[in-house]
């Protein structure tokens, strides 16, 4: 089975609002094994909005449409179902009971313009709407099934998970998608996508995916089959071979992130954790207490933006701010020594840099990140050059140095290979 998802609002085509309901259903239906072939948005325009029905109904798949149910003047789609596949609109006495009940529970007489939204194409089934008056219609159209849903994220999610996707699952026969993620830092997609190529070309039963974000590389791979048990055991090996594959830039799997993982290193050593923070301001901090419990391990952290502030909260030395500037790899690691000290912490992580789009010299780009890490046994720093603007760079800073904690720590899925430690 395939589906088409057609969203309505002409705010949705200005991009004035995100079309999360799109995202919501295809999410959905991927976790059912129906595919999404088509997507389209329309704006509250009566004539396009039939092309696009008559267009969906013709290329056969089924169709989940939401938005344009409501009361007001611009919510049309009601009326364009009526004309594009000849359904008489008739007033449905229950439904209308039923938006009359809603008002008078909130102690209100229902507006003559909600009784439209009693009206409903003639043959079609109404998808009731716990969390809203406008209720939601099915029916099928030459052999294509469509839903219409309200407009409404909460609303159209409620009727998602109680009436369509349990009917769409059934039309599926069963068939089930298993879905695994192994998370990557440190290596490009390509260079990614280069070293798994061998391993995609063995394993045709499976698919695989690469997804980017400003902090890593995330390898998702899906399968789909009848039987659970074959599911899972496909699955589980090949995300080991993954693992192996990927080597040290595996840093966790599904929704593990770099926080949880170094979390639980500290925690299962009983470390604890420092923070001194210039131009990711406080990022680390938040990425670290992100993860529940976070107190067994973190300290505490410094945001030191000014030189003032890297001196007097820190100890960082007027002569290192003087001599190589506050965006040096001597000052970072000064910084990450102050923290530790101050703290009373066994490690501490610090980061200063370049996030623009000001403050740039020739030697010192947008984008330049000096990263430092201060333990008892070691002491570390690194140099990065990030692209960008200024979200993404701060992004990709803040989890570079969760990533060098991580690495001094030893944490990830796949540290045990030392063959491809680098
Ligand atoms: P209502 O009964 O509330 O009028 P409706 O079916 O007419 O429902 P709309 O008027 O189209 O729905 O939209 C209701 C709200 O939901 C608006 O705030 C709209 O911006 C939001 N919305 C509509 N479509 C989407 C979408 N695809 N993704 C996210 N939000 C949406
Ligand atoms: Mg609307």
């Amino acid at each position: 089975v395939n589906a088409e998802v057609i969203t309505i609002g002409s705010e949705l085509l200005h991009g004035i609002v995100r079309d999360t309901n799109f995202e919501m259903i295809a999410r959905m239906l991927g976790e059912i094994g129906v595919e999404v072939a088509f997507h389209t948005t329309v704006g509250d325009d009566s004539e396009r909005m039939g092309e696009v029905f008559r267009a969906a109904v013709h290329r056969g798949g089924a169709v989940i449409a939401t938005g344009g149910l409501g009361p007001t003047s611009d919510d049309v789609t009601r009326k364009v179902i009526a004309t594009v596949f000849r359904r008489r609109l008739v007033l449905d006495e229950t439904v209308l009971d039923r938006i009359r009940a809603r008002f008078r529970a909130r102690g209100m007489e229902m507006p003559p313009i909600n009784e439209g939204q009693a009206l409903v194409p003639r043959g079609a089934k109404v998808i009731e709407n716990e969390r809203g008056s406008a209720p939601g219609l099915h029916f099928a159209h030459q052999q294509v099934e469509l839903f219409f849903l309200p407009g409404v994220p909460s609303e159209a999610e409620g009727m998602l998970t109680q009436y369509v996707i349990p009917f769409l699952r059934q039309k599926a026969e069963g068939l089930q998608i298993g879905r695994r993620t192994v998370r990557t830092i440190g290596i490009s997609e390509s260079l990614l996508a280069e070293r798994l190529q061998a391993l995609e070309g063995e394993e045709p039963a499976v698919t695989f995916g690469y997804l980017a974000h400003p902090s890593g590389v995330d390898l998702h791979v899906s399968a789909a089959s009848r039987d659970p048990n074959w599911l899972r055991g496909e699955l589980d090996r090949v995300e080991r071979k993954l693992i192996e594959a990927v080597g040290v830039h595996a840093y966790g799997t599904g929704r593990q992130t770099l926080s949880d993982v170094v979390g639980q290193a500290l925690a299962g050593r009983g470390l604890r954790l420092a923070t001194a923070e210039s131009f990711t301001g406080g990022a680390i901090g938040v990425a670290l207490t992100a993860t529940p419990g976070s107190s067994r391990y973190y300290a505490g952290g410094v945001v030191a933006y000014s030189n003032e502030a890297k001196k007097e909260l820190l100890g960082v030395g007027s002569d290192s701010l003087r001599r190589y500037g506050a965006v040096s790899a001597e000052v970072a690691l000064e910084m990450a020594r102050g923290a530790r000290e101050r703290f009373g912490a066994d490690i501490a992580i610090a980061s200063t840099g370049i996030a623009g789009p000001d403050g740039a010299s020739e030697e010192k780009p947008v984008g330049l990140a000096l990263l430092a890490l201060a333990a008892s046994d070691e002491e570390a720093g690194e140099r990065h050059l990030f692209g960008g603007g200024r979200t993404e760079i701060v992004s990709r800073a803040t989890a570079v140095a969760l990533d060098l904690l991580r690495r001094h720590l030893g944490a990830g899925i796949a540290w045990s290979e030392p063959s491809s430690r680098s």
